[in-house]
Formats: structure tokens, C-alpha cells, sequence
């Protein structure tokens, strides 16, 4: 029993509410946010027992909106930070670590945490059915959890989406629907259907729970980097719930005395085709104008971004910055990630490689600062952006003297 979650608390005019599945503040239509009793859980959460825990995003269960224990996701999250060497050569940095979400399980994202969290609170609601508004990786996620935790699930999507997500979606025996628009209209009708269905619409009804599973992946970080947090992490923005969150964690981690100084700078990434976010950061302004998306990085395609506001207050309370990134760049971006790590990100991926890169150049990032770029996406499910960019294979008649003529290579001669 989690007695530490409070209740919601609205994050404009500061008004508590019960535990149920709420979004928005009666009172002055802000957004509710889950609270804590940061007292009680100093008590209880240290170093020591979240390490000797299971490696996956439970192990700060304190810190997560559950009242019981959790029954779904137990193996998602605690995914690798890796030390990336080789990439940092390129950039000429040193102390340069990749977050590799590509790798989450079970569906390769970022959004298999948020999901986590969701399901495992709807059950608690007791609803029978969920649903999302997805671009395409939360669909994944919802699909084959909802199938796992014996859950119908209605998911609605863009028509244009990665053949890959839809796929990854209808395996899992979801009722996927493709609406002939943008995300910002397929999440418009949900707001309508959420309205009349009695169904737990992860990014609506029930989406202060669910962004709180956002926290694990700062929390993963501070504790693989042995209780430090980075000075610098660069975040994907789509509806903004990743990067606010990430901040969150961080305070929240700094509150309870699991990091002893909090210096790090988040800094929002998106598409030049879609940054209504990064946008507002330039323009030093926290007015999020709406945006008609345009760019291959359909899984950040939300030009009317739900928790923008807050990405943009997260940035500059943390003294971070914005870049975008051009189609072009993000394919740049890919390779370059795959061709130094070994790790092949889905177009997001691209986005903060080459965001990283713009902040380096810029000197909003220092050289001997310490960085994480998080990869929040697997380019297996992405792969018609990148399919015409690449070499073909080479190809040969099935004996030695064929393979050893195209290839140029001389017999007897060893290489
Ligand atoms: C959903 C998603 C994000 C973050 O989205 P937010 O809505 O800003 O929380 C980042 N990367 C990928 C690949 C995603 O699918």
C-alpha cells in the first residue's frame, strides 16, 4: 500500500483534488498533477533500497501514483545508459551518455514506462476498456499491454503513420482507428469520445497518472550515473510530458537528498516541420501558437502540444535552451548514432542527435559539460525515412571467385 500519494493538486491555482480519475480543475480549467508526501517517503527511500530492487521503473514505486502494488509493466524501464565514446569523439565532447529507450520493453520506446503506470492505475479504477490518441508509439505500448493486461483497448491514430507502428499496433489485437487527419484532430474527437465513454483514455481522463511514469527515465539516469544528475539532458518534445516530467523527477530526487545538487540544464528538441514548443523558448515567450505539422518525425508531430506550457516553464526554470532540426539533419542524425554506437534510433533519435549538435556549436552546451541524449524511439519502426538513404547490399553469384571479383579482392592475399 502506497501511502504516500497525496491526492491531485491543480497546477494553476493550486486546489486539491481526491484521487479519481480527474484531469482538469473545475475551478480555473488548469491541469492537475499527482502529489506526494515527500515527508513520509524520506523515511522510507533511500540509495540502498532502491538499488537492491528490481532493474525496472518500480523500483521508485514511492514516487509513482499507484495505491496498491503494481500488476503490469513489472518489466519495463531501467533501460541502458550507455557511455558513448565514440560519439563524443565526433562531437568533441567527453563526458557524453546516451539514455537508450530504443531498447524498452516491451515495445521499443520511451512509452512503454507512461504505460506502465497507466494500466496498472486504470485496474485500480477499475475500468475494463483503454484508449489513447496516439503517433504511433504509445499505440504500440497500449496495444500490447492492454492484450497482456486482459484490457479491451481502442486506439486512434493519424491514417499517414509508419507502416511499422500500425502494424506493431494491430498485432495485439487492438481496435485501431485511423482518422483521416492530423494528431491534433484525432485528440480532438477523443476529447469528444472521452466524454461519453466510460474508458480509461490514457492521454485524457486518466493522463495525470499516466505522465508520471515520464519521472522513471530521469530517475533511471541520476542512479546510472551513480546518484548524479548530468548537467545537461536533451529531450524529444511531442506533447511536452516527457521533458516537464524529467524535471519534476529531478526536484523530486533533489528534495529527497538522492542527488546532492541539481545543475542540470533540460533542453527541449522537435522538428523544424513541428516545434511549437522550441518556438515559444526562442521567442522567450510562454505562449504556445498551434502549428500544422510537417516533417518525417511523425512521432513528434503534435502541433498543439497538451502540456507545452509546461515544457516551456521546465526549460527555463532549469536554465535550459531549444533547437529544431530539418528533415535532412535527422537522417544525419540517425547514421550518425548508428555508425558510432551501434544503436539505430527511429527519427525522434535524429532530432536530439542533431539538436545536441546545434547546442555544442552554439556554446549553450559546454564541451566539458556532462550530457545525455536520450533516444527515446527504435528505427526498426521507422524504417521508410531512412530506406532510400542508405547503400545497397552488394550482390554476387553464390561462389568465392564472384564474391572475391565485385568485392576487389585479390586470392591468396590475406587483408
Ligand atoms: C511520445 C514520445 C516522446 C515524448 O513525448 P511527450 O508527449 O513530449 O511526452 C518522445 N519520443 C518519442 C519517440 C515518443 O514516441
Amino acid at each position: 500500500m502506497n501511502v504516500f500519494v497525496k491526492g491531485l493538486r491543480c497546477r494553476e491555482c493550486g486546489r486539491t483534488y481526491p484521487k479519481e480519475p480527474l484531469f482538469v480543475c473545475e475551478y480555473c480549467f488548469g491541469s492537475l498533477e499527482v502529489s506526494y508526501d515527500y515527508q513520509g517517503i524520506r523515511q522510507v527511500l533511500n540509495k540502498k533500497v532502491i538499488s537492491e530492487r528490481p532493474a525496472n521503473l518500480w523500483r521508485y514505486k514511492e514516487l509513482l501514483p499507484l495505491e496498491g502494488e503494481p500488476t503490469d509493466g513489472l518489466d519495463s524501464g531501467f533501460t541502458p545508459l550507455i557511455k558513448a565514446e565514440k560519439l563524443g569523439q565526433a562531437l568533441g565532447v567527453e563526458k557524453l551518455y546516451i539514455k537508450d529507450d530504443s531498447v524498452n520493453y516491451p515495445t521499443l520506446s520511451f512509452k512503454d514506462r507512461v504505460v506502465a503506470v497507466a494500466l496498472s492505475k486504470a485496474k485500480e479504477f477499475g475500468f475494463k476498456t483503454v484508449a489513447c490518441a496516439s503517433t504511433g508509439n504509445l499505440a504500440n505500448s497500449l496495444a500490447a499491454q492492454a492484450a497482456k493486461a486482459n484490457l479491451k483497448s481502442f486506439i486512434f491514430i493519424p491514417a499517414n503513420l509508419e507502416l511499422s507502428k500500425v502494424i506493431g499496433t494491430l498485432i495485439y489485437g487492438a481496435n485501431l482507428v485511423a482518422v483521416e487527419g492530423n494528431y491534433d484532430e484525432v485528440n480532438r474527437l477523443c476529447g469528444e469520445i472521452a466524454a461519453s465513454y466510460n474508458w480509461a483514455f490514457v492521454n485524457i481522463n486518466i493522463r495525470p497518472y499516466y505522465a508520471e511514469g515520464s519521472k522513471t527515465f530521469a530517475f533511471e539516469i541520476a542512479e546510472q550515473l551513480g546518484w548524479e544528475a548530468p548537467e545537461h539532458i536533451i529531450v524529444p518534445v511531442a506533447g511536452g510530458s516527457l521533458i516537464s516530467k524529467i524535471w519534476k523527477g529531478l526536484k523530486e530526487f533533489k528534495e529527497l537528498g538522492l542527488i546532492k545538487d541539481l545543475k542540470t540544464k533540460v533542453h527541449a528538441a522537435q522538428a523544424r516541420g513541428c516545434s511549437p514548443v522550441v518556438t515559444a523558448i526562442k521567442e522567450n515567450s510562454d505562449i504556445i501558437k498551434p502549428v500544422k505539422p510537417d516533417t518525417i518525425v511523425k512521432s513528434l508531430a503534435i502541433g498543439n502540444p497538451a502540456d507545452g506550457y509546461y515544457a516551456v516553464q521546465a526549460v527555463w526554470e532549469s536554465g535550459g535552451y531549444g533547437e529544431v532540426a530539418t528533415d535532412d539533419e535527422v537522417i544525419e542524425g540517425i547514421k550518425l548514432l548508428a555508425e558510432t554506437e551501434g544503436i539505430f534510433t527511429e527519427t525522434a533519435g535524429g532530432v536530439t542527435i542533431a539538436v545536441t549538435q546545434k547546442l555544442l556549436k552554439q556554446g549553450k552546451i559546454k564541451k566539458n559539460d556532462s550530457i545525455v541524449i536520450s533516444i527515446t524511439g527504435n528505427g526498426l519502426k521507422t524504417q521508410e525515412v531512412i530506406a532510400q538513404e542508405l547503400k545497397k547490399p552488394v550482390k554476387i553469384k553464390p561462389n568465392l571467385s564472384s564474391f572475391e571479383e565485385t568485392m576487389g579482392l585479390v586470392k591468396a592475399k590475406s587483408i
